[in-house]
């Protein structure tokens, strides 16, 4: 009974991925971390495997037999909010902006450590939880050692407090309200500038260096709004693993 009880409480995780060298090293590594793993070995299994089944995170190959994961993507996204992580093998030609585009919430490379692939799946859940069930409170955004009192307008990081322009607060409580999560840099200048905003897309970068000098121990290797190169920013939860 217990044992019933205890896979209750497992993270269910489709893993789509055709090569088997992944697909063992997931299976056994995230069984370890806690996931009910689920494999589908192309692009049409994919989908009838997620049709059968409920899963609380997506692992997802791009290049796959059958079905691109560009198109497996499309269509969970069509009707589910499930949170999806693409996975693309070092050098293929990827457009992210485009994947972020058509609903994956993160993306990792291989190859890629078992611990940052964990802590980038924990992280788009967590942040799906927290949109699912309003646990974050409306006023104050607790990230790590920064929180942000947003009716106030004020921001603290580990509790003294730091001075905020405008927009520079705008862009850091949109980092915050999305950890983990990759925000392009269309997003970030349409949802703190406007979408009519035709100014020097430079802007985004000089609040960005403001911001980490602000927040960061090390605004030089940044820690928390790092760089997702070509494409834009994201806040980490967690360092990622060195
Ligand atoms: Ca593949």
């Amino acid at each position: 009974m217990s044992k019933k009880r205890e896979s209750d409480q497992r993270i269910r995780v489709l893993v789509v991925e055709d090569e088997e060298s992944f697909i063992d090293a997931l299976t056994i590594g995230l069984d370890r971390e806690g996931f009910d793993v689920a494999i589908a070995r192309d692009g049409q299994e994919a989908l009838t495997l997620f049709a059968q089944g409920r899963f609380d995170v997506v692992l997802l190959d791009l290049m796959l037999p059958k079905l691109s994961g560009l198109d497996v993507c499309r269509s969970i996204r069509a009707d589910s909010d499930v949170p999806i992580i693409i996975v693309s093998a070092k050098g293929e030609e990827v457009d992210m902006v485009l994947m972020l585009e058509i609903g994956a919430d993160d993306y990792v490379t291989k190859p890629y450590r078992l611990r940052e692939l964990v802590a980038r799946m924990r992280a788009v859940l967590r942040r799906r939880e927290s949109l699912d069930h309003g646990h974050e409170d409306e006023e104050q955004i607790q990230r790590g050692t920064i929180r942000m009192d947003v009716d106030a307008r004020r921001c603290f990081v580990d509790g003294d407090e730091i001075k905020l322009r405008k927009k520079e607060f705008a862009l850091l409580r949109l980092l915050l309200e999305n950890p983990g999560r990759v925000l392009t840099r269309e997003v970030l200048i349409d949802r703190v500038w406007g979408s009519d905003y035709v100014g020097d897309t430079k802007t985004l970068d000089v609040h960005i260096k403001r911001l980490r000098s602000l927040i960061e121990k090390d605004p030089k290797a940044p820690a928390h709004i790092t760089t997702v190169r070509g494409v834009g920013y994201r806040f980490e939860l967690t360092k990622p693993s060195v």
